[in-house]
């Protein structure tokens, strides 16, 4: 008997599916959005009428490419789509058209950041363009199919199987969540199933490779951890107690955080592949691959570092205001506007994109660089400040009519200032005997007799200082 050290070592690697952010379906012009009434997205085309012909997307071939320049893959300048072939019902045709013998990238890495801050990267195997299925819904004996989503183009993006642990494979499609999603090639709402995994898991225990499961269609980052935890403990419990785990497609339960099995893979069908013969290959040139390149945006992470060294932010910050491309933009448009980007920061983390995801629509970036500049210039306190973006946001109205209307306006002429202070004094003799015999904190109660008197609008930090020198002149003067 070799020695049994239990030594367990997780082999994990990840197939995402990625929908496309196109206007059109892969190879008909339906509309590709999500939701909308079942099956009025469709045509001959999409619905796998006989005689009906694909014309290929081309918008959904450039996104592809930019999400390979984004991992790191090599591009290939000619690839091809193939069918699969297999019957369900949410597959009209019979086939999926995918890439299979050539797909249009391959190699490339995803960079992970784990909680404890390690840094590693994770090596792909290839990317290719598919088109996605319709959907199933089942309701009691009945099952109701919707293909809208039928013939949406999306890319599945396929890992070497280096990932070792749930933390990793939660930060690896934390990573190319964020990437696709900042430069547009995904909206990636995992709720929406616009970005789904299939997760394979197996585990070596004291160097027994056992064998691998398929978890099919997992759509929350957060599941994906539990179902890669749940399966590490049940394969390596089987292989402990001498049980060989089967190759084997299983299912998220989310209810039980548990996975379940649905078949043996030994009797799976062959899908018998072979070329398209209605697609032409495709073929992509230098140049058209380097104009793809041209017309990218900021990758995330050059974004986050250009917002840490340009304003000196924290790292916090900087990655609050890159979380999408809307909020990046949105915020060198208000900074850009505002002589305070600090408090324009603060009201945007704090303020604005709790509130919404598109932040252009909620309020303008001139208003929150408004808004800024008068808490800035202390016009307005930052309690006036909160308030004005969530009034402007829905009345639309001008933040300085609002605050003048409001009497958001803090006092902060000099000459109003001084005439308060001296009325203030006049009228707390005792407290400004105290002062005179040294006692600095009688101030406060003459503050409070000014704040009373301009109903709290006196600016605290201009007022403070026109009543020291007011009262340390008077001090001066009794010595
Ligand atoms: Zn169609």
């Amino acid at each position: 008997m070799p020695e049994r050290k239990n030594d367990i070592k997780p082999v994990i690697g990840l197939e995402i599916h990625v929908e496309l952010l196109t206007e059109t379906k892969a190879f008909c012009s339906c509309p590709a959005s999500f939701g909308g009434e079942p099956n009025t997205n469709t045509c001959p085309v999409c619905r796998g009428e006989p005689g009906a012909l694909p014309v290929l997307n081309r918008h959904a071939v450039e996104l592809a490419v930019m999400a390979g320049l984004a991992l790191g893959c090599s591009i290939h300048e000619i690839s091809a789509f193939d069918r699969k072939n297999y019957y369900y019902p949410d597959l009209p045709k019979g086939y999926q058209i995918t890439q299979y013998f050539h797909p249009v990238c391959t190699g490339g890495a995803v960079p992970i950041t784990l909680p404890d801050g390690r840094q590693k990267k994770i090596g792909l195997e290839r990317i290719h363009i598919e088109e996605d299925a319709g959907k199933l819904t089942h309701r009691g004996d009945e099952t109701l199919v919707d293909y809208n989503r039928a013939g949406v183009p999306l890319i599945e993006i396929v890992s070497l199987p280096e990932i070792e642990s749930a933390e990793e494979a939660k930060a690896y499609v934390e990573s190319i969540r964020r990437i696709l999603s900042f430069i547009g090639v995904s909206d990636c709402k995992m709720n929406e199933g616009s970005m789904r995994a299939d997760v394979n898991v197996s585990v070596i225990v004291d160097g027994d490779h056992g064998e691998r499961s398929e978890i099919k269609n997992v759509n929350s980052i957060n599941y994906i951890g539990k179902a890669v935890e749940y399966e590490i403990k049940r394969q390596s419990e089987m292989l402990l107690s001498g049980e060989r785990p089967r190759r084997e497609t299983r299912r998220y339960n989310e209810d039980k955080s548990t996975t379940e099995h649905i078949r043996y893979k030994e009797e799976t069908v062959d899908y018998r592949y072979f070329p398209e013969p209605n697609i032409p290959q495709i073929r992509l040139t230098g140049e058209d691959i380097d104009h793809i390149r041209g017309n990218m945006r900021i990758m995330p992470e050059e974004a986050e570092r250009y917002i840490e060294e340009k304003f000196g932010f924290s790292e916090y910050a900087a990655r609050r205001l890159t979380s999408s491309y809307e909020i990046y933009e949105y915020f060198l448009e208000a900074a850009g506007m505002s002589e305070y980007p600090n408090h324009t920061a603060n009201l945007i983390i704090g303020e604005i994109i709790t509130k919404t995801e598109k932040p252009r629509e909620y309020l303008a970036p001139s208003k929150t660089a408004a808004i800024s500049d008068m808490f800035g210039r202390y016009e307005i306190t930052s309690v006036s400040a909160k308030k004005l973006v969530s009034i402007c946001s829905v009345t639309g109205e001008s933040p300085v009519s609002v605050a003048e209307k409001e009497k958001m306006m803090m006092l902060t002429d000099p000459d109003t200032l001084k005439n308060m202070v001296e009325e203030a004094v006049k009228e707390s003799p005792k407290s400004i005997e105290d002062y005179i015999k040294g006692k600095d904190t009688a101030l406060k109660q003459i503050m409070g007799v000014v704040m009373r008197k301009s109903g709290g609008r006196a600016e605290p930090r201009k007022t403070m200082a026109i009543l020291e020198e007011y009262a340390g002149k008077l001090r001066n003067g009794a010595k």
